[in-house]
């Protein structure tokens, strides 16, 4: 599966996109109320097949008003709901939380919709008084075709971002690969705080002085709105001046991190990094880790990684990386967070503790076995 994004050219019908979106919130929130009041009631929650002949039931009584949306759209709602609810249960995600208009992001599209060279038409309907019926509005929207997508599209999505703009995901099966030239090297790669990225083969990765600068007026923004008088008119100038300024530093992250996925992906067949533990990441080192980004940076290496045919590792969270010895392999034990150098006592080789964790980690990468130690 690919995703390509476009974004929706401004115009005053994509209104319908934002009415879209805040009556899918509407029906998140309906359900929502619904699974918890059938979780006190029976002590379990009701799965998607349970929800779906509800909805079809509310359609023709009290909520006639969501049938202008796409079934398949007012359906993933519902879908998403249950997912949510099953990872909760399976102790990998937060309960589901009901959103607030404005935040309700995405639209599923599966059916019903056409896309010709740049422009997406999408059908909604509407109920007819007059003949008592449903007719089908169906509405061009144009986007920004920047570059072409390639293989089937499986299904589409709309986007509204924080700054109200809209975007178009379009999703394809293409698989196609650009293998490079094997390169006989390979590379371990350890997260850090202060260095971004360290190379087992000793070189750190900064990131950059202007995304640097740019979170530091982001901050600055953050503060300007927290001064304000909340509802007032300097307040909302200040949110969207925020909401534009995140989207931009977002941008220059993802885009910072394609080049630095692609540059190691050319020069290593075989790429290792260790499995995050965000949460473990956070209570060590405070909120800014989400700054960092790097669950995003993983998403983008692996995706390189396969477009390339490179190999790509994740070794286990448990696996001992920062203490032992990558020469010898004794466990300092004594080793704290603040010592960015050390000496092994054992064999007496000098270490830079990141590079030593890299290392550790491309060699637990060819040797599982490290892991149980
Ligand atoms: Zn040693």
């Amino acid at each position: 599966m690919r995703t390509y994004k476009y974004k929706i050219h401004n115009h005053s019908k994509n209104k319908r996109l934002g009415n879209l979106l805040d009556d899918l919130a509407d029906v998140h929130n309906h359900f929502l109320r619904l699974e918890k009041r059938y979780y006190r009631i029976y002590g379990k929650y009701a799965g998607r097949y349970r929800m779906q002949p509800h909805l079809t039931k509310l359609l023709k009584t009290t909520k006639k008003h969501w049938s202008w949306i796409p079934r398949d759209t007012l359906d993933v709602a519902i879908i998403r709901i249950d997912t949510a609810y099953q990872r909760f249960f399976s102790g990998q995600g937060g309960i589901p939380k009901p959103k607030r208009k404005h935040r309700y992001r995405s639209a599923k599209f599966q059916t019903g919709y056409k896309l010709e060279n740049g422009r997406v038409r999408i059908s909604f309907k509407s109920w007819d008084e007059w003949t008592q019926s449903l007719k089908f509005n169906r509405i061009w929207f144009s986007f920004h075709q920047h570059r072409n997508w390639h293989g089937d599209v499986r299904y589409i999505q709309i986007l509204r971002d924080s700054s109200g703009e809209y975007w178009l995901y379009i999703v394809t099966d293409d698989t196609s690969t650009e293998p490079y030239q094997p390169t006989g090297e390979s590379v371990g790669i350890d997260f850090g705080l202060k260095t971004f990225l360290t190379l087992s083969t000793g070189e750190k990765i900064e990131s950059p002085e202007f995304l640097k600068q740019s979170l530091k007026q982001l901050r600055t923004l953050n503060k300007s709105v927290s001064r304000k008088i909340r509802g007032s008119n300097n307040w909302w100038r200040a949110i969207r001046q925020l909401a534009r300024h995140s989207i931009k530093v977002a941008n220059q992250r993802l885009d910072w991190q394609w080049k630095v996925a692609t540059d190691l992906c050319r020069r290593f067949d075989t790429i290792a990094t260790e499995t995050l533990n965000l949460d473990g990441m956070k209570r060590l080192w405070g909120r800014k880790v989400s700054d960092l980004a790097f669950y995003q940076f993983v998403q983008v290496l692996e995706y390189k990684c396969f477009k390339h045919n490179r190999e790509f590792h994740q070794v286990g969270q448990w696996t001992p990386t920062t203490k032992p010895c990558s020469d010898c392999g004794f466990k300092n034990g004594t080793l704290s967070l603040n010592d960015r150098q050390w000496t092994c006592s054992q064999c007496g080789s000098h270490h830079d503790r990141d590079i030593n964790a890299a290392i550790n980690i491309l060699r637990a990468a060819y040797d599982p076995v490290v892991e149980q130690i």
